[in-house]
């Protein structure tokens, strides 16, 4: 008798759909905060912002550029490329691998997306850090683009929009990912001079030498809603860390 009441698989079995009833699985995306089933256009179209809740959540640097005027974007730094300069190897694969796999999952060079547009008709530098290209870490080109994103507003006389998120120093390039903090800072004192404003909007996640150089110094800082921002995150685990670090 139990048996008969038992749920099966099968009993749901509606037979074979036709193609007209098929909704394609990425036409829905679930809300990582309400759970509700989100339309992926209408998110889209909200800068994935849930319709739902109004949980903001992670975008990559193209998809940031939403927030400029459309058709108004023109890329810079394009073909910065970053290299391995200490040949750096951990216990699973060499940086020089790492990066080949991020520049094939994301498309992009290395972690920011840098440039000119409009927002509504107002000419400004943006540079957007991506936190699917190895956790958006600052390296040498990241150090690079952001500063030149801020002699470049300088030179132009306009001001510039850095969208930061990051887990921090780029490790696999040592001392050189940490003078980048300095290298940014100090271009951001010549677009100061130039009377430009640097605003930083800082999303999920901005942590480690990003939160504690240039992303901090700003005229107007803005933090996205719920938003993680800190120096280290309570989950950083130091034994693992340092055990995947082979010298
Ligand atoms: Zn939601």
């Amino acid at each position: 008798m139990k048996e008969f009441f038992r749920r099966r698989k099968t009993s749901f079995t509606t037979g074979e759909q036709s193609e007209s009833n098929q909704v394609p699985d990425d036409m829905w995306v679930k809300c990582s905060s309400c759970r509700e089933l989100v339309y992926k256009k209408e998110l889209n179209d909200g800068l994935k912002v849930c319709p739902k809740c109004g949980h903001h959540m992670r975008m990559s640097a193209h998809e940031w550029l939403g927030l400029l005027d459309a058709g108004s974007f023109s890329e810079t730094d394009a073909n910065l490329l970053p290299t391995d300069p200490l040949g750096f190897v951990s216990l699973d694969e060499s940086y020089t691998e790492k990066l080949a796999k991020a520049q094939q999952r994301t498309g992009m060079p290395d972690a920011v997306l840098a440039g000119i547009g409009t927002i509504h008709g107002g000419r400004l530098a943006f540079a957007a850090g991506d936190f699917a290209f190895m956790g958006s870490s600052m390296g040498s080109v990241y150090g690079e683009k952001m500063s030149r994103a801020a002699e470049r507003a300088a030179d132009l006389g306009i001001p510039l929009l850095t969208i930061n998120t990051s887990g921090g120093a780029r490790q696999q390039e040592g001392v050189i990912a940490l003078m980048q903090m300095a290298k940014v800072t100090m271009a951001l004192t010549r677009l100061a001079e130039a009377g430009q404003p640097h605003i930083s909007l800082m999303v999920d996640p901005c942590y480690g030498g990003v939160t504690a150089s240039y992303a901090s110094v700003a005229d107007v800082i803005i933090a996205e809603p719920g938003a993680n921002i800190g120096f280290a995150g309570k989950r950083l685990k130091l034994a693992h860390f340092a055990k995947t670090i082979q010298y």
